[in-house]
């Protein structure tokens, strides 16, 4: 994966639901307005069967990838459109194949680690716990599920790899040792991971303790626009 120093990096689009509704074509038009040389999709991933919400359904899955296509080649020579989607990693979707079915898919360029929420027992997910548990442990449940994500070898990046402790207001030895083991593991596996420009907006989402400890890691820049005002050449 070779992100140009012009390009806009980590851009979903409306099929998301939480996202400004507009076509991908008036992201595509703004970058080349704002002198981007390239723009990465990367909209939240579907999963079979639609059982979690905040992304795409999973049958605008061809469509989202169709559009785009097409995009690409309307635009080429004046922006590189890259095809990608964002998704966290869930073992009993990993056991079932999706990930692998997913970066087979023609015309698909990568697949972006974020880590909202993990499978901690097949079916089980920390949406589903309590208040007091997630501020205690959702930072383990999610750092663990992101370095299996990382080792699975699926991804191309990892988004925002400091979100996972947005519940810690002060930061701990404990939570030194699992950013270590994170930027190991992405050393390891050779893949970026993204210092987040939409995280540094929200509070305990961007951890200034995280990225001192990054120097050997791959480090790249995203957006996470999710509309055109946040497109920005970084
Ligand atoms: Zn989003
Ligand atoms: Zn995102």
């Amino acid at each position: 994966m070779n992100i140009g120093e012009k390009d806009i990096f980590h851009v979903h689009t409306y099929r998301c639901g939480h996202a400004e509704n507009v076509s991908d074509e008036e992201y595509v038009k703004r970058a080349i307005a704002i002198g981007a040389t390239g723009i990465w999709f990367t909209d939240h991933a579907p999963f079979p069967g639609d059982p979690f919400g905040n992304r795409m359904k999973y049958s605008e899955l061809d469509e989202y990838i169709e559009t785009l296509s097409e995009l690409k080649k309307k635009y080429q020579g004046k922006l590189d459109i890259h095809i990608g989607l964002e998704t966290e990693y869930f073992p009993s979707f990993d056991d079932a194949g999706y990930y692998k079915e997913l970066k087979a898919r023609e015309n698909f360029d990568m697949l972006l680690l974020g880590e909202h929420m993990a499978e901690t027992e097949p079916g089980e997910y920390t949406f589903s716990w309590d208040k007091d548990k997630l501020n205690a442990e959702e930072y383990i449940a999610l750092g663990n599920a992101q370095i299996q994500g990382i080792n699975s070898g699926y991804f191309d990046a990892v988004a925002h790899p400091d979100r996972i402790f947005r519940r810690q207001k002060t930061w701990s030895e404990d939570m030194d040792a699992m950013a270590e083991q994170i930027i190991a593991c992405a050393c390891k596996m050779n893949i970026p991971i993204e210092i987040n420009e939409a995280s540094k907006n929200q509070n305990n989402h961007f951890r200034k303790e995280f990225w001192d400890k990054a120097g050997a890691a791959q480090i790249i820049h995203g957006v996470d626009a999710h509309t055109l005002d946040e497109l920005r050449v970084l």
